[in-house]
């Protein structure tokens, strides 16, 4: 983590063991605290332990969901060499600007220039699953774009079928149910969308190791949104969700045009949907859930401190909040370090029941694995942690 200003403090009186279970989050968080003072969840005493909340993470990039050990050892195998910002265990911190996304694309592609093989692919999966089940996690859905691994395994078509493949496996092996997501890139021609949203609707379903939506990713400046809506179309039509981002790096206006042409189940992000409370009204009649990546935002500085996310706007506005963990390999917060942010910003033990709840909602799990799930939660809140 990069420290602002002075370094970062735990609070007079936490132990060790605070520390370790504050985490990365946690320390950024603590650093904020000093100016601005929100309840802190040790001195209640007795606060629920996050990695035994059960919930479902539904935002989480392929590649970007690897920790650093992992990538450090995948790159050994590969034989490829990586940038110091990448190994430096230091959350990834730009601007909310053109730069800012350039270093972090750039970033993102050296993590990515080490997938190359089959078994490096399926060690991603199997891995994200892992990681999740030891955060409570029931459900993941994590997101990819085919195209940059398709040359190193034979094409698109194979590229996708070994993500599948290795999600049935994976849910198999953790318990977590694990979907997938095809996203296609504003940067690339919406033909290469469609290409994509074609290949992806094969493979829709609704049962672990299927495709369960199709999304559009990387920088939102990019690519005009209604030129994607044939794509969008093309998975609609098979029966896949929209789940575009949006409402990360623009503002209202554009997240109004994303929902006119893309017709979200869920939004990427979304969180900027708070600066004008007409548009979460519509959000959340709608229906719209948002997935919601606090870490992410401060590492893209899209906040400047974690207490800055507005998620007390919308989760008082009845949003249909998931929280995230996005990238957790340049941001250095998995998922429970977005739920502790919560917590750091004075959400209390039953609201972040309901957080996990409306997590568990949002996700596109079969009725009867959710109704399973939210009876979980009201077990982990009535039990005497
Ligand atoms: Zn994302």
């Amino acid at each position: 983590m990069r420290a602002r200003g002075p370094p970062a403090r735990y609070p007079p009186g936490a132990t060790d063991h605070d520390q370790a279970r504050l985490g990365t989050a946690g320390a950024r968080h603590a650093a904020g605290a000093r100016t601005s003072r929100v309840p802190l969840a040790w001195e209640d005493g007795g606060v629920r332990n996050l990695a035994a909340l059960p919930k479902a993470h539904v935002h989480v990039h392929f590649t970007g969901s690897l920790s650093v050990p992992s990538l450090v050892d995948m790159a050994r195998s590969a034989g490829v060499r990586l940038p110091e910002n990448l190994t430096d265990n230091v959350a990834m911190q730009v601007p909310a600007d053109q730069r800012g996304w350039f270093r972090f694309q750039r970033a993102y592609d050296a993590a990515r220039a080490v997938v190359r093989s089959e078994e490096a692919m399926r060690r991603i999966v199997r891995e994200a699953a892992r990681a999740d089940r030891a955060e409570g996690s029931r459900r993941l859905e994590i997101q990819i774009d085919p195209t940059s691994y398709a040359p190193y395994v034979g094409g698109i078509t194979p590229a996708l079928e070994i993500v599948l493949d290795e999600a049935k496996a994976a849910t198999r092996e953790t318990g977590v149910e694990v979907g997938v997501i095809v996203a296609a890139s504003r940067t690339r021609h919406p033909l290469d969308a469609r290409t994509l949203a074609r290949l992806a609707a094969r493979y829709a379903g609704d049962a672990p190791g299927d495709v369960v939506g199709f999304g559009l990713s990387n920088d939102e400046r990019r690519g005009r949104t209604a030129e994607f809506e044939a794509a969008f179309r093309i998975a609609r039509r098979a029966g896949l969700r929209s789940v575009p981002h949006g409402g990360e790096l623009l503002g209202p206006e554009h997240l109004r045009e994303v929902i006119t042409h893309l017709n979200p189940d869920r939004l990427g992000h979304g969180v900027r949907a708070a600066e004008d409370r007409d548009l979460v009204a519509e959000i959340v009649e709608r229906g719209i859930a948002l997935e919601v990546c606090p870490a992410s935002n401060v590492s893209l500085g899209v906040f400047r401190e974690n207490e800055d996310v507005p998620l007390r706007t919308l989760f008082d506005a009845g949003a249909l909040i998931a929280l995230g963990a996005d990238d957790p390999l340049l941001f250095l917060a998995r998922l429970n370090d977005q739920y502790d942010i919560a917590r750091r910003q004075g959400f209390s033990d039953s609201e972040l029941a309901e957080l996990a709840r409306r997590s568990i909602r949002a996700s596109f799990a079969s009725a009867s694995s959710k109704r399973a799930w939210l009876a979980e939660v009201d077990a982990w809140l009535e039990a005497d942690n």
